[in-house]
């Protein structure tokens, strides 16, 4: 869970109102992904941490949606909507940056190799 604003992580369940240190003064908690993958091409590997939007357009799932599944028990329901990803082809965008000694990345766009479109 994270606010509905900034996305800070929360331990506080679904909807409920949290107290976070961004300006927004009524913050819910709610679901948000947060996924690492590893994205290669031929010049080497990175690993990414992917958030919200990214995984709604490469899933077509909604954190909501991911969470139900989950509070349902409904593992193979999961399976099939990671699956939907796993091991595809996609061309990332991304901006690098430095951020201390380490290098980060920001996505900015994501194309489907099938369909030769942006997701
Ligand atoms: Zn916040």
């Amino acid at each position: 869970m994270g606010c509905s604003y900034c996305k800070k992580k929360t331990i506080a369940k679904h909807n409920d109102a949290i107290s976070c240190s961004c300006p927004h003064k009524d913050a819910t908690a709610q679901p948000w992904f947060r996924v690492v993958a590893n994205l290669s091409d031929s010049t080497g590997t990175i690993s990414a941490t992917l958030f919200g939007n990214e995984m709604k357009k490469l899933t077509s799932c909604t954190p909501i949606q991911m969470m139900n599944l989950f509070e349902e028990g409904r593992v193979d329901d999961i399976e099939d909507v990671v699956n939907k990803f796993n091991g595809q082809e996609h061309i990332f965008q991304l901006k690098a940056y430095q951020y201390g000694s380490a290098v980060n990345f920001t996505v900015l766009s994501i194309d489907d190799t099938r369909t030769n479109s942006q997701i």
